[in-house]
Formats: structure tokens, sequence, C-alpha cells
């Protein structure tokens, strides 16, 4: 693998995702936002801006067509607000990104020692990926961590989006521990990720934990992960956790942590906006206790949602449990007990454990 300048890395970001968002976060976020289809206008821009700040980049294929419907729509509601690159635009996940970041104080940047914690487990995620047939990923030096980035093609779909985060939550159960945290958040499809090139300043510039440039290196090769391949490694870790939620079953006093994993939950206290945010599947509030979601099955609608997607709808519970309705003929006679059984997490967003003999 060579060292990538950051003209190489955005030609393969604009080859693979067509359209990019190059953002300048400050002080209060995000204050200076474009979007580049050309590699070469993008790195002027770049340069431009990175005398202060931070600057990062989206990963992922953007339909020009919804972005540009989307900024004008975003400004006409609130002029002064800089419209990031929303979920919905995005077409098709064109890296897997993964990000090892070392445990330190808050707002910090890392030590030497932290971010060589952090190399050993990139590294050797890598290599466990390699001997499982993937090809090398491009591989970066975040200023504060280490980054791993496949290149894929996959298409932003709900199915998809599922698989991405069982792949997720497995290698953060693998690999997270009180020294190095794999970050299960970077999943979602408008993710911003560092500009490799650009300075990372986090907190103040010390000597022991000082301002870095970051680095990436791209294999000369840098083939794509087949998406068979990725969904192998899903169903490797989704019956990893279907084995561990077994066994939690059979040892019924063990330490109490946030999430559950045993059938023991109590669904009259399930937190059913939380779980569907928790499942990318989340829209917005309706009216009283009645909310807009993505179905779980909108892969077998025949027709589109509208955007409040208002066809499928969640009811927070009102004395008994939560309820779920969909449209689409595809859904007729589906309720939260069937998104149960397709998700199968309910009990760790149930706030309550079930108690059988307890009165109605
Ligand atoms: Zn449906």
């Amino acid at each position: 693998m060579k060292q990538a300048d950051t003209r190489t890395y955005l030609a393969w970001l604009i080859r693979d995702a067509a359209t990019a968002e190059l953002c300048h976060m400050g002080d209060h976020g995000p204050d200076r936002i474009a979007w580049h289809t050309d590699a070469d206008a993008m790195l002027a821009q770049a340069q431009d801006w990175s005398k202060t700040g931070n600057l990062f980049t989206t990963l992922h294929r953007i339909d020009p067509a919804a972005l540009d419907e989307y900024v004008t729509d975003a400004r006409q509601v609130d002029p002064r607000k800089q419209p990031r690159t929303p979920d919905h635009v995005v077409t098709r996940f064109s890296r897997l990104f993964f990000d090892l970041d070392p445990e330190r104080p808050k707002g910090t940047s890392s030590t030497a020692a932290e971010l060589r914690e952090a190399e050993v487990r990139a590294k050797g995620l890598k290599d466990r990926l390699l001997g499982i047939g993937w090809p090398l990923p491009l591989m970066a030096m975040s200023g504060n961590g280490w980054h791993l980035q496949y290149r894929t093609a996959l298409p932003s779909t709900q199915e998809w989006r599922e698989i991405l985060r069982t792949i997720y939550q497995g290698l953060n159960s693998e690999l997270t521990d009180d020294v190095v945290t794999f970050d299960v958040t970077v999943r979602n499809p408008a993710r911003l990720c560092a500009l490799y090139g650009s300075r990372k300043r986090k907190g103040p510039n010390t000597q022991d934990r000082p301002h870095r440039q970051s680095i990436c290196w791209i294999p000369s090769d840098w083939k794509q992960v087949h998406p068979r391949q990725v969904e192998a490694l899903a169903n490797y870790y989704a019956r990893q956790s279907s084995q561990t939620r077994s066994n939690a079953s059979q040892t019924p006093q063990e330490p109490h942590t946030a999430v559950r994993v045993s059938g023991k939950g109590d669904y009259a206290s399930l937190d059913v906006v939380r779980w569907f945010q928790a499942h990318d599947a989340y829209v917005g509030r309706l009216a009283g206790n009645k909310h807009g979601v993505r179905c779980p099955w909108s892969h077998e609608h025949t027709s589109d949602s509208p955007r409040n997607a208002s066809d499928a709808v969640i009811f927070e519970p009102d004395g008994g449990w939560a309820g779920f309705a969909c449209k689409h003929s595809h859904c007729a006679g589906r309720d939260i007990r069937d998104v149960m059984r397709l998700w199968g997490d309910a009990d760790a967003y149930c706030s309550e454990q079930f108690h059988p003999k307890r009165a109605a």
C-alpha cells in the first residue's frame, strides 16, 4: 500500500460517489458546505478552507436530482441554516467505513500511545477480513484514530442498512474494550469522514496531544468487496448474536447491562420510537402518539412511500402495547409482533422486565 495524497484520495471518492459534500466544521458545527463533482475543484476549495477548524467529506453515492431538490427546499425553510447532505439523497454505499477510536479524555487529541492502540486494532481487523477473502482496504491515520475504508457498491435500501447494522454491532462487540472503541454510529448514508491530508484539530494542541495531519494509504489495486461477502459477514454476526441470546437465557443471574438481549422485556414498556430510530426507520411525529416510520418491509411494496412516511406508522403505547400499521397491501395483517419477530431485539428497548404473575 502506498501513501496517497489528498488529490488521489479525492479522485477515488469522486469516481465512486460522483458527487461529494465538503464540509468545514468550526467551533459550533458545520459552517461551510459545498458539493463537488470534480476532484481538482474540491481540492482547491479544501485548501482554501484548511486554515482553521476541521475538514470532512461524505463517502457515498448521492443522487444529484434529489440533492438539488433538498438544498432548494432546505434554504426556503431556513436560509441561515446550512443544509448538510440528508441520508435520503444517498443511493448507494460506496464504502464500508470502519472507525477505531482510542479512549481518551473528551474533546482532546490522542497521545502517540493511544493512537498506536487504534493502529494495532485496525491492522488486526484488516488481517482478519483478508483471511476470509476480503480485498485490501484503504487504511488511514485519521489524526486521533485509525480508519479502514472498503470499496463497495451496495444500494442504500432498508435491507442493506439492516445488514450493515448487524456487521457494525458484531464488530463493535468483538473489538470495543476500555482502550479502543469501534464506532457503530458511522454507518448512516450521509456520514462524514475526515478529509485525509488535512489537519485534525481537536482540543488544545499540546506536545502530548498534538494536532496531526491525517494520512491515508490506498492499495494499488483497490478492489470492491463483493455484496455476497458483506452478506456472509452479517450472517456470521447474526448467528453469533442469536447464540449469545440463547446462552443468556440459560443464565438468569446475569449481571445487569443496559441492553438486555434475552427475551424478558415487558412489551408494554417498549420505547417504540427509540426502537425504530435504532433501526434507521424513524421519520417523525405525525399527531398525538402517532409517528411516521419507514416500513421494515418497504422493499416488498409495489408503490413508493410519501415523504412523511404516513403510509407506515407506529403508535406509542397508551396502557397496552405499542402499535404498528402499514397501508401497503403486502403488509396487510402485519402488526407490532411481526416487527418484533423480524428485528428480534425489542427486549433491549423495554424499560421493564416481564413478570408473568403480575396482574394484567
Ligand atoms: Zn409495509
